[in-house]
Parts: structure tokens; sequence; C-alpha cells
């Protein structure tokens, strides 16, 4: 397994070798094409040259040579690569550079060979022939021998020798510059993935409380510090959440258990007689523990299903009538007098979990308001939100207690709450299902003058 931070630096130091690679290449062999070719014809140029020079050096009125002149020429020539051999017309030598100083040629033609040689470029002196003309009368010839097909100076040598020393320092610092720049990238996007798994090793094990700023401005990178965030504070809900239910399911069973515990305890001891009323009381209790594992259920299926939503565009005020008229008998019977109004209001909603929602919220209005009352139900459609509103005039909630009724199991005045049979789940479910449809419920009470709950769904 090879870190980040090699991989990075290799792969960037890879890439600037092939790039300097393909530069070098490429200007090498253009540079050298281009440049053979303007050797090549500057030395076919310079060949002109000494052969005009040399058909001026004829005296046509004297006939005879300027040998002086012809020797300079010569051994300008002879420097600079060009063996010269004059004649005149009849073919008698005027000037030859190999009589003149056969050293000299000789160590002239090496340097060139072994040079040329060492360039990689083969070839080998040959002699030209050339007409000395003057006023177009042919005054002698000349042989120019010369390395072909062109041969490099020292010079040129040196110009070519510096170009590739200069893509050689080019592509040195360049690989130590990617490879400066893959460490410092590298250091960059590791350090933030290190932590990051560390910090999942970390809520793996259960220490779910984490919270980590990431160091880091890349985007992807802040994407993962904040989804490993949301993670652990998911994964410290779910703990929470399911170590309170099983301490409120435990708590809530707690009392039902021990009452009929002890009242079928007396009656087998024979302490109490199992009177019908004695054992309508403990199948109350035990009915009411089947009720507790109904809630459970459903509030189960609610906050689990959370994101399972059936949405179809619903009128809430027809839903709202239709699950009032349920509670009829209720009604009738507590005396209670139900007012609903409000305009149609279209809401894109799951219809069943709202009717429940709606069931709850009446039942409760119906149960926690004494015989006489009045419930009032007002429903209101506004461009970005439907509101539905659920008042009554019972028993209403103390102050200190309004804050926790939406909790699991929890009931506001548990003595007066053990007549009206709730198991304090309602209102979590209601909560959940909301919540689940981006809305939100609030409650307003007072207590003996009445309560007042607000739900709120966005379009
Ligand atoms: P329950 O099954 O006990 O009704 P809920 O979750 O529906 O459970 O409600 C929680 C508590 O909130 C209730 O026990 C009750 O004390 C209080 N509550 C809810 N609705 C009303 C209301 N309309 N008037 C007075 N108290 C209410």
């Amino acid at each position: 397994m090879r870190s980040l931070r090699t991989q990075l630096s290799m792969a960037f130091m890879l890439v600037v070798l092939i790039t300097v690679s393909i530069i070098s290449f490429f200007s090498n062999t253009l540079i050298s094409s281009q440049f053979e070719s303007y050797v090549a014809k500057t030395q076919a140029q310079r060949t002109e040259h000494i052969v005009s020079d040399l058909s001026l050096l004829y005296n046509s009125f004297t006939r005879s040579w300027n040998k002086d002149a012809v020797h300079t020429v010569g051994m300008d020539a002879l420097e600079e690569g060009y063996i010269v051999k004059v004649y005149n017309h009849v073919g008698e030598s005027i000037w030859d550079a190999g009589n003149h100083d056969m050293a000299e040629c000789q160590h002239i033609m090496d340097d060139i060979t072994n040079r040329m040689r060492e360039y990689g470029r083969a070839g080998d002196f040959a002699s030209h022939e050339y007409t000395l003309t003057q006023n177009e009368q042919k005054v002698g010839f000349a042989s120019v021998s010369y390395f072909g097909p062109y041969f490099l100076t020292e010079g040129d040598f040196d110009f070519i020798s510096s170009l590739n020393i200069m893509l050689m320092i080019v592509g040195v610092s360049s690989l130590l510059l990617s490879f400066m720049a893959g460490l410092i990238l590298a250091r960059r996007i590791a350090r933030p993935v290190a932590k990051t798994a560390e910090i999942a090793g970390r809520i793996a094990a259960g220490n779910y409380d984490i919270q980590f700023e990431g160091g880091t401005r890349t985007k992807e990178l802040l994407d993962l510090v904040s989804s490993v965030n949301h993670l652990s504070a998911a994964l410290s809900k779910q703990e929470t959440l399911r170590k309170r239910l099983t301490a409120d399911v435990a708590h809530e069973l707690r009392t039902p258990l021990a009452t009929l515990g002890t009242h079928i305890e007396a009656m087998i001891d024979g302490v109490w007689d199992p009177t019908p009323e004695r054992l309508k009381s403990c199948h109350e209790e035990i009915m009411r523990l089947g009720k507790m594992v109904m809630d459970l259920e459903r509030l189960e299926r609610a906050e689990s299903d959370n994101l399972k939503l059936d949405k179809t565009p619903t009128d809430l005020l027809a839903l709202t009538r239709s699950v009032c008229d349920n509670f009829a008998g209720e009604l009738t019977t507590k005396n209670l007098r139900l007012n609903i109004d409000g305009t149609p209001a279209a809401a894109l909603i799951d219809k069943d979990r709202i009717s429940g929602v709606i069931g709850n919220l009446v039942s409760n209005a119906v149960k926690y308001t004494p015989e006489g009352g009045h419930i009032q139900i007002s429903i209101q459609d506004t461009e970005n939100e439907t509101v539905f509103a659920i008042e009554d005039n019972g028993t209403g909630i103390s102050e200190n207690e309004l804050p926790f009724i939406f909790e699991r199991f929890y009931r506001a005045d548990k003595s007066r709450n053990r007549n009206t049979g709730g198991s304090g789940i309602g209102l979590a479910i209601v909560k959940s299902v909301v919540s689940a449809h981006g809305g939100t419920v609030a409650a307003r009470s007072e207590p003996n003058k009445g309560s007042r709950f607000v739900i709120i769904l966005p379009k």
C-alpha cells in the first residue's frame, strides 16, 4: 500500500518527466534539422565566396597570379575548414594548402571529422572542382575540399550543447518543483482524509459526540468532513432515541405490571376475593398494556417510515371534516360543540398519516375538554403554506409541562391522565409525521382555559 503523498508526487514527477522529454526531443529534432539546413546553405555560400575571391586575384594584363593574396584567401579558408588548391589554366599548381602546411591541414581535418563523428553524423572530406573565370575567360581552377554533406564549427557545437544543458536544467528544476508541489498537495489532501478516517474509526467504536473541522478549503474534502459530522450526529441521535425508548418502555410497563402483580398475588393468597370488580380492574390494566403496545407499534411505523410518505394533493378542509365525523358519537356524549371553518386548502400530503395526525389532535381535544366545552378548528391556505389550528377550552397544560408534551410517553398531570387512558404517544407521532412533511407543530396552552395546537405544512 502506498501513501497518497507518494502516489501524488510520483504522478506529478512522471507527468513532468514525460513533458520535458517530449519538449527536448522535439526541440532537438527541430533545431538540428533547421540548423543543419542553415549550415549547409552557409557552407555553399562560403565556397562561392572563396571561388569568386580567388578569381579576382588573377591579373590578366601581367598574366600572373597575386600569390600573396591567394595565400591569405587560402589560409582564411583553411581555418574555417576548407582546404583549397589553386591551379592556373594549364593545370600548374599556384597554391596548395597541403603543400603549404601539411600538419595544420591534417589537424583541421581530424578535428572536424572527430567532432562530426562525436555528434553522430556520417560523412567525409570530399573535393569539389570550380573553374576560375575573369570576364568569362577561364583563368584557372580551384579544388575546395570540405567535410560533406555539411559540418559544424566549434561555435555551432557550443550553441547546441548549451541548448541541451538549458533543457536539462529546466527538466531537473521542473522535476524538483513537481516533487515539492506533489508533496504539498498530498499533505493538504492526505491530512483531512487521514483525520476523517480517524474520526470515522472513533465513531465506529461508539464515540458519537465528535464534531470536527476539516481544516481544508477543498470542496470535496469539506463535503466528506460534513458527511462524517452528520453521520456522527445521526448515530448519536439514534443511540439516544434507542436508550430513551428502552427506558421509557420499561418505566411505562413497570406500574401496570406491578399493580397487576400485587392484585393477582393478593387474590391467590386469599387476601382478596376475586370479585368481578377486582377482575375488571385487572382486565383494564391488561387492556391498557395492550393499547400501549399498539401505540408503540404506531410510533415505530411513524418514525421508521418517515421518508416513505405517499404524498398526494389533498384538500385539508375536506379531510378534516371526514376525520371529525368519526368523533360524532363522543361529541354528543360529552355534549361538545365542534366548529370547523376555513377555505378548501390543497396540500401535498400523505393523506392517511395526516388524517391520523388530525385524529390525534381532535381526540386529545375531546379527551381533555370537559362536558359542554367547545372545540374550534380553522384551516388557512396561503401561497407558501397550509395552516391547521385546533383550539379547545378544556383543561389546558401547565407552563412547565408544555415543553414536554411532544415527547414519547409524556403525559401531563399523570394522576388525572389515568382516567383518560392515554399513553403519551399520540403527540410524539403527530410531531414525527409533521416533521416528515417538512412542517412544524406548536402548542400554546393555559391551565383551565384551554389549548391551541397549530400545524404549518409548507407547500
Ligand atoms: P395521551 O395519549 O396521553 O393523550 P399525547 O401524546 O396525545 O398522549 O399527549 C401528551 C399529553 O399532552 C397528554 O397526556 C396531555 O396531558 C397533554 N395534552 C395533549 N393534548 C391536550 C389538550 N388538547 N388539552 C390538554 N392537554 C393536552
